[in-house]
């Protein structure tokens, strides 16, 4: 598949794609420092919403990968900015961490229990009855449910951990009202991303480790997209989806000498 539209901007996505947890993957740095060198347009994308791009900046820093926190996307910056635009100076009842609050709080949201606009559900470690209780309670208020990202699990050392998805779904179950996802794989995160760097999506490239979330996503927002195999898809489950990224490459280090590239599709 080639084509000869250039690429100005870059978009990828984090674990899987620049690091395995807290390890770097190889040739991470080197493809995040040509890109800075590039001076194109980019930003690394996450569904995790627990963390602030300055926490992010600094967690890849400590596994050697030199990323601005200008130059990282959360889902959680993505849903105050959906928020913001939707119903300015709004209020909020969120359940979440400081990735999510420190958002909100940015856009001009207020935080209250009372009679909330949303009830806005994060990826959080300390989940509490109450918490999700009050959540419950203002749904059936009338408060509309809106949820970082749909991830129902997340990789941990010890072994899987319930995630966003799974507390909505716990939510959803109690008030029969279903969360909007702002997150992966919304199309909505792409563009939000887009609208971010004043780019535009036919010359943008999205590099993704997951044909469910990041592949489908980009090719939903109109971007070119590149599969790497150091995450959770392999080779042989790409030709199982009804839809195939632009490039498929072994890792990010295969990226590397295409940043430069006018024509790297
Ligand atoms: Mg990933």
């Amino acid at each position: 598949m080639t084509d000869h539209r250039r690429v100005d901007t870059w978009l990828t996505d984090m674990d899987g794609v620049l690091v395995h947890e807290e390890d770097a993957i190889p040739g991470a740095s080197e493809f995040v420092e040509v890109l800075k060198a590039s001076g194109k347009r980019f930003l690394v994308l996450t569904n995790n919403s627990i963390f602030t791009p300055r926490d992010l900046a600094a967690r890849l820093r400590g596994s050697g990968i030199d990323v601005p926190e200008q130059a990282i996307w959360t889902s959680a910056l993505a849903t105050a900015q959906f928020l913001a635009e939707q119903r300015p100076e709004g209020s909020a009842y969120v359940v979440g961490e400081a990735g999510l609050v420190t958002a909100m709080h940015d856009v001009g949201y207020v935080m209250t229990d009372r009679d909330p606009d949303y009830v806005v559900l994060g990826e959080t470690r300390t989940y509490s009855f109450e918490a999700i209780t009050r959540a419950i309670r203002l749904i059936e208020k009338g408060a509309r449910f809106i949820a970082t990202n749909p991830d129902p699990s997340g990789p941990s050392p010890a072994g899987t951990l319930p995630a966003t998805g799974s507390v909505a779904a716990l939510i959803s179950t109690a008030t029969g009202r279903q969360p909007y996802y702002i997150g992966k794989p919304n199309p909505l995160m792409m563009r939000s991303a887009l609208n971010r760097l004043d780019a535009h999506s036919e010359t943008t490239l999205m590099v993704g480790d997951r044909m469910d979330t990041d592949i489908i996503s980009g090719l939903e927002a109109g971007l070119r997209t590149v599969l790497v195999l150091t995450g959770s898809t392999s080779r042989a489950q790409i030709e199982h989806f009804p839809y195939r990224p632009t490039r498929v490459v072994d890792s990010v280090a295969d990226l590397v000498e295409l940043v430069g590239d006018p024509d790297p599709s």
